[in-house]
């Protein structure tokens, strides 16, 4: 059984991370409409990837006879500045949810729920990826600038993800 004060901050963990995975989408549609394919193909694989995460904290509360609680998601933006600060944003976005996976592991600590330590455990070795990858991203595109070639060249490796992880 989790504590209520556990429940309630994995449930608006729950809402962070599907969150997330709406701004990816939207981030998916502005890199179409830009016709960049590898980019829009890259951040559909990331709202994958937070759906999934979400759903690894739905499991869990499942798992630990908890009650899971949707919350609204809010709309996310729809149009970005430049190619550089979508995904500028996006990594922004990424250093926020690994503040929030901090917190939930103090208050884990504090509830003594160390069940709730091995999934968060989890979570932020797996921020340590997404920052990373994110960080790369950011400084490719700050390299190639406005360079249309270079930009192509980066929206190809982009393009050649295949999977949400
Ligand atoms: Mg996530």
């Amino acid at each position: 059984m989790i504590s209520t004060t556990l429940q309630d901050a994995f449930n608006k963990q729950i809402g962070n991370e599907l969150s997330a995975a709406h701004l990816y989408l939207s981030m998916a549609a502005f890199f179409e409409s830009l016709s960049l394919p590898g980019f829009a193909k890259w951040m559909r694989l990331q709202h994958q990837e937070e759906t999934a995460h979400a759903l690894k904290i739905f499991d869990f509360l499942v798992d630990r006879n908890g009650r899971v609680s949707l919350q609204a998601i809010n709309a996310p933006a729809s149009e970005f500045e430049s190619v550089e600060a979508a995904v500028a944003l996006a990594l922004d976005h990424e250093r926020r949810v690994t503040a929030d996976i901090y917190a939930l592991h103090e208050l884990a600590q504090k509830e003594r729920d160390y069940a709730s330590h091995v999934l968060l455990e989890w979570f932020a070795a797996e921020q340590v990826e997404e920052e990373k990858t994110l960080e790369e991203v950011v400084d490719h595109v700050r390299m190639v600038k406005d360079d249309g070639a270079g930009l192509l060249i980066l929206d190809q490796r982009l393009g050649s993800r295949t999977t949400a992880e």
